[in-house]
């Protein structure tokens, strides 16, 4: 069986305020840092990473950061690379959000690059994939889905260093969600074509949906086969909320 994963995004919110709310989501995670029946991780600002890994020392809740740049280090102003935030104590990173993707135009190859620095950092990158609202009526979902997959998830990926995360964009932050058969169709989907690409490696990538997720649709999500865990975002603000959606799993 995968191994689940409970992710959140912080987005840009998260200053030293809120490390007593993330100090109450690590406790509250099942389980010790060695008998936990999930991962759970909290990807927070690149600011507040140190501070939140030294807030959650000893649980079993990991740090991750929400973008990074594709090399190690150099003359990128603004950027933080891999290297800098395995040093602040992250293990995990977001790739390819779709935020990033439209507000940054980052593109699929720009995703790979992040991915393939965050994988020779040693943090394992969630590489989000997810169609618009107008590729979905278009019919498209699974073709915009297939050539992000293609393009932005490095060749060499393993099941260890690489988690995919379906968000539909139209999902995102909207309080909708596909229906439940929609989601199942995506994630099979997106199975059969890691399969054909890493043989059977790919039947162990952990697929995680977001959009939307929270306490009252966790069960229902969790419940289809195969979706192996949630990326949230406005619901991992609150422990509360969080800490009930990973009590779904
Ligand atoms: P919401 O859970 O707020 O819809 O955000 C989803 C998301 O973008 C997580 O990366």
């Amino acid at each position: 069986p995968i191994r689940p994963l409970i992710a959140g995004n912080w987005k840009m919110h998260g200053t030293g305020a809120d490390l007593p709310e993330l100090k109450r989501i690590a406790n509250g995670v099942d389980g010790t840092k060695s008998d936990s029946p999930y991962d759970a991780v909290i990807c927070t600002p690149a600011t507040l990473i140190d501070r939140a890994v030294r807030t959650v020392v000893g649980s079993p809740l990991a740090i991750g950061g929400q973008d990074c740049h594709h090399a190690e280090k150099g003359a990128h102003t603004g950027d933080v690379s891999p290297a800098m935030l395995v040093e602040a104590g992250a293990s995990y990173v977001i790739v390819g959000h779709s935020e990033r993707r439209a507000d940054h135009g980052e593109s699929d190859a720009d995703v790979l690059g992040k991915a393939n620095g965050a994988h020779a950092a040693g943090m394992t990158a969630i590489v989000c994939v997810g169609e618009t609202r107008e590729e979905r009526e278009a019919g498209r979902a699974e073709d915009v889905v297939d050539g992000q997959l293609a393009w932005s998830v490095p060749e060499d990926a393993r099941p260890d260093d690489t988690v995919i995360a379906y968000e539909p964009v139209w999902a995102i932050g909207t309080g909708l969600t596909p229906s439940m058969h929609d989601i199942e169709t995506m994630h099979d989907h997106m199975r059969m074509q890691l399969k054909q690409r890493f043989g059977s490696s790919g039947a162990r990538f952990r697929l995680l949906y977001g959009g939307s997720v929270k306490p009252a649709n966790a069960a229902d999500i969790f419940a289809i086969s195969s979706v192996d865990g949630a990326l949230i975002g406005g619901a991992s603000l609150k422990s509360d909320d969080f800490l009930a959606i990973c009590a779904a799993m």
